[in-house]
C-alpha cells in the first residue's frame, strides 16, 4: 500500500521502519530532516512539507505526533491534511496520546470532509514499537479499522477496537491513570517493607505470589536489582519517561473534569509525578517515584 508517516520520534521512527519491512511504500515527514534521512536509508521516501501529502495519492497516513497542539496544526491547518485531503479516499490515523476530546473535534472536521479518521494511541513504549509488539486502541468505525489491520498487525501485536472516535484515547488515559497510581502503590509497600527491615527480594516475591501483584510488582519493579532487565537496575534509564506519566495524568485529569468524574488518586498521583519531575530527570523511568520515599 502507499502509506504515509508523519512524526517520526522515538515511537514513530520504529513504526515506520516496521510498515517499511513488510513491503509499504512509505512517505514520511518529520520537522527534523535527520529523521527523516534515517528512513530514507531504509526506502521511504521523504517528503518536505505536509502540502506534499496533498498530492500522493496516499491510501492511508498516520501521524505520531508529542500532543495534541501539534495534532491540530497537522490536521487542521490551512495547509493541514484535512484540507489537502479532502475528496480524497484516504484513511487518516492518529497513533499520538491526546485528550479524548481533541481527538473528537479532529474527527469531527474530518468527517464533515468525508475523510476516514481513527484514533489509535499506543501502549508498549520504544522496545514495543521497535519488536512490533505494540497494542493499539482504536476509536472510530470498526469498518475502517477492519480495511486498515494488516498495517497495524505490521506494528503490534494486538489492536482492540475500543468503540467511537476518541475512545481509544479514552482508554489509553484510563490504562496509563492505572499505572500510574499501581506504581505508586507498589513503591510505598516496598519501602514501607524495607522500612521495617524486610528483605526487599523477599517481599516482591511474597507481592508476586499474592495478591498485590501486578506490572509495576513483578516486571518494572521500582527498588533497584529486583528486577535485572527494569530500569530501576540501570539508575532509572530508559523505559517510561515520569515527565510522559505526568502529561497523561494530565489528560485524565482533563477528561475527569469535562466528564465531572472524581479522581481522587489519579490527582494525587499526577502532583507526586510533578514534584518528582521538578527534582529530577523528568526522562527517567517513572519507576523512580520510588525516591519520594528515600529508596532507589
Ligand atoms: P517524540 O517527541 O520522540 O517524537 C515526536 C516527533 O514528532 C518528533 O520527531 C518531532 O520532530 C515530530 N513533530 C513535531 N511536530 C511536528 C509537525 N508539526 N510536523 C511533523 N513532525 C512533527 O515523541 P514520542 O516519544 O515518539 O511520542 C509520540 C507520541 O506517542 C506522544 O503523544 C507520546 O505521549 C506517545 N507515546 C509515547 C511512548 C514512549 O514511550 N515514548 C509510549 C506510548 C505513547
Amino acid at each position: 500500500m502507499r502509506v504515509g508517516f508523519i512524526g517520526l520520534g522515538n515511537m514513530g521512527a520504529h513504526m515506520a521502519k516496521r510498515l517499511l519491512d513488510v513491503g509499504h511504500e512509505l512517505f514520511v515527514f518529520d520537522l527534523d530532516p535527520a529523521a527523516m534521512q534515517k528512513l530514507a536509508e531504509h526506502g521511504a521516501h521523504p517528503l518536505h512539507g505536509i502540502d506534499a501529502f496533498g498530492r500522493q495519492q496516499l491510501e492511508v497516513i498516520f501521524t505520531m505526533l508529542p500532543a495534541a497542539a501539534q495534532v491540530n496544526e497537522v490536521y487542521l491547518g490551512q495547509q493541514g491534511l484535512l484540507a489537502l485531503l479532502q475528496g480524497q479516499n484516504c484513511i487518516l490515523v492518529d497513533c499520538s496520546t491526546i485528550d479524548p476530546h481533541s481527538a473528537q473535534q479532529v474527527a469531527q472536521h474530518a468527517q464533515e470532509k468525508q475523510l476516514q479518521i481513527l484514533d489509535a494511541p499506543v501502549s508498549g513504549g520504544t522496545v514495543g514499537a521497535k519488536e512490533g509488539t505494540l497494542t493499539f486502541m482504536v476509536g472510530g468505525p470498526q469498518s475502517t479499522l477492519q480495511a486498515i489491520e494488516p498495517l497495524f498487525a505490521a506494528m503490534g501485536k494486538n489492536t482492540i477496537h475500543c468503540g467511537d472516535n476518541g475512545h481509544g484515547q479514552v482508554a489509553k488515559i484510563a490504562n496509563n491513570m492505572l499505572l500510574g497510581i499501581s506504581m505508586i502503590g507498589v513503591a510505598e509497600a516496598m519501602s514501607l517493607g524495607m522500612n521495617l527491615g524486610m528483605d526487599p527480594h523477599t517481599l516482591a516475591e511474597v507481592i508476586n505470589h499474592s495478591s498485590g501483584r501486578c506490572w509495576s510488582s513483578d516486571t518494572n519493579n521500582p527498588v533497584p536489582n529486583i528486577c535485572p532487565n527494569a530500569p530501576a537496575s540501570h539508575e532509572y534509564q530508559g523505559g517510561f519517561a515520569s515527565g510522559l506519566m505526568q502529561k497523561d495524568l494530565r489528560l485524565a485529569l482533563q477528561a475527569a473534569q469535562k466528564a465531572e468524574q472524581s479522581v481522587f488518586m489519579g490527582a494525587l498521583a499526577e502532583q507526586m509525578y510533578q514534584h518528582l519531575n521538578l527534582q529530577q530527570d523528568p526522562k527517567m523511568d517513572f519507576s523512580a517515584i520510588i525516591r519520594l520515599y528515600g529508596k532507589g
